[in-house]
């Protein structure tokens, strides 16, 4: 066996969407969800046509429905937890996460969800009337809430009955058309909420990243207007006063990313703690995809591209760490740890096995290192039971009748299982992290491998 292979050698950091396999129940037991998806295959265009709207509609009434469902189940968890004798402010926690789960969406989205269903089906029923007719798209309907969202249940009610009692007057709105009315209803009833809203808008000035094709990526600035536009006007007059020959675009975006790091865009970056790579493919021997920090996957060639620069330029900076890999599963099992700082040696180990926040279809980056069994009832901080998490879904999992369990096989897959309280099953694993694995090794060996590697992790 080869002891190289075996213990896969990385620079740091990577994440990746989470794997995912969710118990589902009884598709069958739902609606001839087969029959809608069939097609006359001798059709004419008209009836082609008219089948493609009919499945619209239906799409519509779907989300009427699950709206309907999503409010309900909020409403009954809180009476029933109110019959346990749950305080009141901590009831209903933990819902909009499981709906989420049960429409494989992120727990954020999850929270929207919940938020647009209470507020059709308490507030607004004209829109939820709307929406179940097929004249809204569940989109659409969404618009209209969230431009009521700064009115109070009067005035909501009010601008319900004004967009949608009559369902005739949505027809041919566009969603541009559909929000623009439904602020302006909003300005005329309660000018001073949506001025209030604004104000608080700012407080959600924030900056994220996300991948963009071709080894690019998008980094957006949500700002107050006139930062924004200042921002802006800043780049425009780098542009505007460097005479050479790149475009005004790449001056804009070299001049961003000089003001921001402090470094010249020409110079490498320090790719410590930015990129998974395994030896293998650093070395050249195969081009399998590296993973960067808070991107995804680059092609090998760029990555060991990324890794000559950064060593080859004095003014950047270049580290290396080694992960170890399971030789079988290529599971990550350790990493090496000069520092033996245990909390934070095993929290970095989780981070970098876990890439993404654990609950399923969430996507977040990881905030908190875990338990999965937490701590108070027995559960050990070890790599094991150890989970990367984001904040909500942290505090998610600690709601009454929230349970995860974390288990890890005999090559070292790393499996959590989070039950709901309504009792569904959902399990995430640890995804694969980059490297080719050719390697054959007996159960034995493996075993002792993931021995070792626990003990080093530790
Ligand atoms: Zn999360």
């Amino acid at each position: 066996m080869s002891t190289a292979r075996q213990r896969s050698t990385s620079a740091l950091v990577a994440r990746r969407a989470v794997n995912v396999s969710v118990s589902t129940r009884s598709i069958e037991s739902m609606f001839e969800a087969g029959v809608l998806a069939v097609v006359d295959p001798h059709a004419d265009e008209s009836t082609l046509v008219a089948r493609i709207a009919e499945l619209e509609a239906v799409k519509s009434a779907a989300s009427a429905g699950q709206a309907r469902a999503a409010a309900a189940l909020d409403a009954l968890r809180r009476s029933n937890e109110a019959g346990a004798g749950v305080p009141a402010a901590q009831r209903g926690r933990g819902v909009a996460s499981e709906i989420a789960l049960a429409r494989r969406d992120s727990p954020a989205r999850g929270g929207r969800h919940l938020g647009f269903a209470k507020a059709l089906v308490h507030e607004m029923p004209h829109t939820l009337a709307a929406l179940e007719a097929g004249r809204l798209s569940e989109w659409r309907a969404t618009l209209i809430v969230r431009e009521s969202a700064c009115l109070d249940v009067d005035d909501r009610r009010a601008l319900d009955a004004e967009m949608c009692a009559d369902g005739s007057k949505l027809d041919g709105m566009g969603d541009a058309r559909v929000a623009a009315a439904a602020r302006a209803i909003a300005y005329r009833l309660n000018a001073r909420a949506v001025v209030d809203r604004a104000a608080k808008a700012e407080s959600e000035r924030t900056v994220t990243i996300r991948p963009a094709p071709d080894t690019m990526t998008w980094l957006t600035a949500l700002l107050p207007v006139a930062q924004g536009v200042s921002v802006y006007a800043a780049l425009k007059r780098a542009a505007d006063t460097t005479f050479d020959d790149r475009t005004r675009g790449q001056v804009m975006a070299d001049a961003l990313v000089e003001r921001v790091t402090g470094r010249p865009a020409e110079v490498a970056q320090p790719i410590a703690v930015n990129l998974v790579i395994s030896d293998e493919t650093l070395l050249g021997y195969d081009d399998t995809a590296a993973l960067v920090d808070g991107y995804g996957p680059i092609p090998a060639a760029v990555a060991r591209h990324l890794v000559s620069d950064a060593v080859v330029d004095d003014r950047s900076r270049a580290t290396l760490r080694r992960l170890y890999r399971h030789p079988s599963s290529g599971a990550l099992v350790a990493m090496e740890s000069r520092a033996r700082c245990f909390p934070k040696g095993l929290a970095t180990f989780i981070g970098l096995r876990d890439q993404r926040c654990r609950t399923p279809y969430c996507d977040a980056p990881i905030r908190h290192h875990d338990h999965a069994q937490p701590h108070h009832r027995g559960g050990a901080t070890t790599w094991e039971n150890g989970l990367g998490m984001c904040e909500r879904c942290n505090y998610a999992k600690e709601a009454a009748g929230w349970r995860v369990t974390a288990t890890m096989d005999e090559t070292g897959r790393h499996t959590a299982e989070f039950t709901t309280p309504a009792g569904m099953h959902y399990q995430s694993g640890a995804p694969p992290p980059p490297g080719p694995l050719d390697v054959f090794v007996s159960e034995v060996e493996a075993r002792i491998t993931v021995a070792l590697a626990e003990f080093h992790a530790a």
